[in-house]
């Protein structure tokens, strides 16, 4: 990594002189400076009074009821250590019963046994078949590397890039490893994928940046590389938040700061440009469970030319009504690409960049509602 990176991004360092980004991303910024471990670390200590090799006898309805109690009693414990610290005690080096990551790897590996880690619900068994996503049973990562910008508190940040995607957005910037070239990169396992983390870390990632493509249809082997991974990095979800419930509830315990997209404010803008149905009540069914849980978010909202009534007013309007505890980066910087360059007609409305009074528009908005962007857009 160049060593010099604060002279690209200087307000990197400067933006942790804002009380609002301290006070918002509290955790993940006590977890980055290594006061406190990341969540999957205490997740990994924290036992389930079940012994492991008892997993192979038992259903998936069973596994996600001792889930349901055991990730119940975890939540609370995590509010306490969010609230007055001391997550360091929690984290033991051995454990004689499952950990509470032990049961989220079997649940997440019987859930692509018929697969359903996002709302298309292909029910796929992901070891002989893939779904929409076009994902086989191991990742493939294009590249990985200390990425520079990201939202500057963020910054540097150890990105791993994914191939394939749930969505088929028609305008998608990295549509190369998205939905074109999916079979490029290299096919990695747990081991390898905390190896990677491993290596993103000592060289000074402020946190390990899951994205794509999209994260989700390779999150059975991200949860499974927190078994591995041995640096105490703050983990990062960086998705479209297509998730089901039970991904989401699986996964929640384990993530110390997230970085959804939130792109449309109604379900018909979502299935004409990205392929996704029912978008707006999966995304903000999904967006209300991580708000509620206090974790430390950063809604990015892209703004799409001549979608400003459509969906940037309704996205801004829900973020203020329902997760005030979110910093939100409005993104000016669509541009037409991939289909819309190719169908520019059939795509007319965003077949060009915003106009500079619809990037005020949104700030605007933004302003009247009292939303805290000024600090990351
Ligand atoms: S991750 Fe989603 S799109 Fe991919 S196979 Fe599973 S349910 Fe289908």
């Amino acid at each position: 990594m160049r060593e010099d990176w604060y002279l690209v991004r200087p307000d990197a360092i400067y933006v942790w002189s804002s009380e609002t980004v301290k006070r918002k991303l509290s955790w993940y910024m006590r977890v980055m400076l290594g006061r406190e471990p990341p969540k999957f670390m205490i997740a990994r200590s924290y036992g389930t009074g079940v012994e492991k090799r008892s997993f192979s006898e038992m259903s998936l309805t069973e596994l996600l009821r001792v889930h349901e109690s055991v990730s119940r009693e975890f939540r609370e414990l995590m509010k306490q250590i969010m609230r007055s610290g001391g997550g360091w005690e929690h984290v033991k080096e051995e454990l004689s019963e499952a950990s509470l990551l032990d049961l989220k790897i079997e649940i997440m590996h019987r859930l692509v046994k018929e697969c359903s880690l996002c709302e298309h619900r292909c029910g796929v068994d992901r070891r002989e078949r893939k779904g929409v996503c076009r994902v086989g049973y191991y990742p493939r990562v294009s590249s990985y590397f200390l990425h520079l910008g990201e939202e500057a508190p963020l910054v540097p940040s150890g990105t791993i890039f994914y191939t394939g995607c749930n969505f088929r957005c028609v305008f998608c910037q990295n549509y190369d490893i998205s939905q074109v070239d999916i079979e490029s990169g290299i096919e990695v396992d747990a081991r390898e994928l905390a190896r990677i983390q491993e290596e993103l870390a000592e060289s000074g990632a402020r946190n390990i940046n899951h994205v794509g493509g999209e994260p989700t249809p390779n999150m059975h082997v991200i949860v499974e590389s927190m078994k591995y991974l041995g640096k105490p990095v703050p983990q990062l979800w960086n998705s479209n938040m297509y998730m089901t419930s039970m991904a989401l509830d699986v996964l929640r315990d384990l993530i110390d700061i997230w970085l959804p997209d939130f792109k449309y404010g109604n379900n018909e803008c979502a299935l004409r440009l990205s392929a996704a149905k029912n978008y707006f009540d999966v995304v903000t069914r999904n967006l209300s469970v991580v708000c509620g849980s206090g974790d430390p978010i950063i809604i990015r909202h892209l703004v799409l030319p001549n979608h400003l009534d459509c969906c940037t007013e309704p996205v801004l309007k829900w973020v203020a009504s329902h997760c005030r505890n979110a910093l939100v980066n409005i993104m000016d910087q669509y541009r037409p690409m991939f289909w819309v360059l190719r169908s520019s007609r059939r795509y007319r409305d965003i077949a060009r960049r915003p106009y500079r009074s619809e990037i005020m528009r949104a700030y605007n908005i933004a302003d009247e509602l009292g939303l805290d962007y000024k600090e990351i857009s």
